[in-house]
């Protein structure tokens, strides 16, 4: 646990589900003041709401799409209104198909860069002028993926999208070190979310998913939001510009284990 993070207000993007779920019931665990953004899924918020309470944080729930930028700034100013403050913004909103590339539509290609790319942009530039404007040493998280170093044929939109969160990160992280704000990337390997709820009911494709992972499991929401919490805390104020890995060892050439090569 984190004691500076009590009282502090966390703003978590597509949070109804997955990772984002956990994070914000993490954060609730710290006694932080969290906005659960959601898009057009609202079960389980109430839930999470109702754990977070429960655990000593407060947490409202805002509907919004945020690749718009009407609704980033209505999420921002949510948290303005309801808690006076916002001081972490976590970017983790995002969404992913499977398509051959050549058969790819610029209409998914879109769809796809416009929640994971442009909605983290959005949601950086709008935490950050709000932080600039308040004087609030603040930190962003954006949620990237293993996929912004490994190439992934048939996914050529989300890499391209997790690459662009890489560079977004670093650049932001530089601008804005000597304002005090922080700005990071976490990168999940394989987890297990509604994101790939079908691909891991099917046991045989688990399995091969599981063989990419040196630690041979496939993650827990609970194991990436416990990164966000560390990043966001003042244990991390001489961190910015980086990606953590949180991944099993997925990025470290699984198939070379053994002696292999
Ligand atoms: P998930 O599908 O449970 O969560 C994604 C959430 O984003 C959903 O709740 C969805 O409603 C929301 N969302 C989609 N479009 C939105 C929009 N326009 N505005 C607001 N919310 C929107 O899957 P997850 O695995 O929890 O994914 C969370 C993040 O983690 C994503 O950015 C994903 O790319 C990343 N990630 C996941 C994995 C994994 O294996 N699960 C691995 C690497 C990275």
């Amino acid at each position: 646990m984190y004691p500076d993070l009590e009282g502090k207000t966390v703003i978590v993007t597509g949070a109804a589900t997955g990772i984002g779920q956990a994070i914000a019931l993490r954060f609730g665990q710290e006694k932080a003041n969290v906005v659960i953004n959601y898009h057009s899924n609202h079960d389980g918020v109430e839930e999470t709401i109702q754990k977070i309470k429960e655990a000593g944080g407060q947490a409202i729930d805002l509907q919004g799409d945020m690749s718009k930028e009407e609704d980033v700034e209505k999420v921002i100013q949510a948290a303005h209104d309801h808690f006076g403050s916002m001081d972490i913004m976590i970017n983790n909103a995002g969404m992913e198909n499977e398509v051959p590339s050549h058969e790819l539509t610029l209409d998914d290609w879109n769809k796809v860069i416009n929640v994971n790319l442009t909605g983290a942009f959005l949601g950086s530039r709008e935490a950050i002028k709000y932080m600039l404007k308040h004087n609030i040493k603040g930190s962003v998280i954006n949620m990237s993926s293993v996929h912004e170093i490994i190439p992934w044929p048939h996914f050529v939109h989300y890499t391209a999208s997790k690459g662009g969160v890489k560079m977004m990160t670093q650049t932001l992280a530089m601008e804005y070190a000597p304002n005090g704000i922080r700005v990071n990337s976490i990168g999940p390997g394989a987890i297990n979310t509604p994101i790939n709820a079908e691909k891991f009911s099917d046991p045989k494709e688990k399995e091969k998913v599981e063989k990419l992972i040196p630690m041979g499991y496939i993650g827990k929401p609970e194991e990436i939001a416990a990164v966000a919490a560390w990043l966001a805390s003042s244990e991390a104020s001489y961190v910015t510009g980086i990606t953590i890995f949180a991944d099993g060892g997925m990025t470290k050439y699984p198939s070379f284990q053994g002696g292999n090569g």
